[in-house]
């Protein structure tokens, strides 16, 4: 069932503090594939967004050797209200960490690597040159791999960090807008929402064959026509590819889970968004940013070439 009936309008006053509904529980990782790409992590002193999020597709992705590294140290910056990752001073940035991110690729076999980082309001380019090394290091040595790179908002550096990371050729860049514009000053203080929709737009404006990515959690109090106001303010964007998650509160002083999205709910939102023209559209209880990743650049790749395609042949028939 596609049709937007089936998706919940949320009232955070009503709704009870809930269990974890089945379709969330996932089972704990014990595989030997697990353990080999947790040891590789170790021996690189790479960290991981897996590890540090508590992503519950930990044990599905690293059975499968797919990691998204996470660089510029363990510590960030900034203190969202839903995430993991520790917040306060972060030490020096690593030099040897764009070899050692390349030589993981190389031992993992990654066909489509997903590279992320702390916020680094520290640093003077926000740690934007990080970026572009370790692209650079991915091509000379894994020149096969595809990369996607999500970013921070680079807050009051943001041009230049996208101008320079655009110019070193990402295959996707994904920076995510993480809720609805009302939501912002409880949930993501330290960002503002249309500078981060301005920095999507940016990448494109250098570049508009980088594919751009972007994604929301639900279950935080949004409203479903904020929703769909955000997938509309990300298709003025250009924005390619929509992820959208069940938000999951990572410990108790973390902020509050609102409501658990049901599976048909997720693909309402998905049927909504493919129906407003995003070219791939990840919508579901335990998607996140890099969940799927190199089958959904695939897909994404595929369908931009279809759409050359048809718009080539319309054009020749005139
Ligand atoms: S979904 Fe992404 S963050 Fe989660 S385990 Fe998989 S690769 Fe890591």
């Amino acid at each position: 069932m596609n049709d937007l009936s089936s998706v919940p309008s949320v009232s955070p006053e009503t709704e009870p503090r809930q269990r974890k509904p089945e379709w969330i529980r996932v089972k704990a990782p014990t595989s030997k594939g697990y353990g080999e790409t947790r040891q590789l992590m170790r021996d690189l002193k790479l960290n991981t967004v897996c590890e540090e999020a508590a992503c519950p597709n930990i044990g599905e992705c690293w059975t499968k050797k797919h990691a998204t590294v996470m660089i510029l140290g363990d510590t960030c910056t900034r203190a969202c209200a839903f995430c993991n990752v520790k917040t306060g001073m972060p030490g020096r940035v690593d030099a040897d960490e764009p070899a050692h991110v390349a030589e993981a690729a190389a031992k993992l076999g990654l066909e489509h690597i997903v590279i992320t980082s702390v916020d680094r309001d520290d640093l003077p380019d926000g740690g934007a040159s990080q970026f572009v090394k370790v692209i650079e290091e991915l091509r000379r040595n894994t020149p096969q791999t595809t990369i996607e790179i999500l970013t921070p908002d680079f807050r009051g550096k943001m041009r230049r960090a996208v101008e320079a990371i655009v110019q070193a050729r990402p295959d996707v860049y994904n920076h995510n807008l993480e809720t609805v514009p009302r939501l912002y000053p409880t949930i993501r203080p330290g960002a503002r929402y249309y500078a981060s929709l301005r920095l999507l737009e940016e990448v494109k404006s250098h570049d508009p064959s980088i594919f751009t990515k972007s994604g929301i959690m639900l279950g935080l109090g949004e409203q479903r026509l904020e929703v769909h106001q955000v997938m509309d303010d990300m298709r003025c964007a250009d924005i390619d590819f929509l992820t959208m998650g069940q938000y999951l509160r990572p410990t108790p002083k973390h902020t509050d889970v609102i409501e658990f999205v049901t599976p048909q709910a997720f693909a309402a939102y998905g049927a909504i968004a493919r129906a407003k023209g995003f070219l791939q559209v990840a919508s579901s209880p335990l998607t996140r940013s890099s969940y799927h990743a190199g089958k959904d650049f695939a897909e994404m790749r595929a369908a931009r070439e279809a759409q050359l395609a048809r718009a080539g042949e319309i054009a020749g028939r005139r």
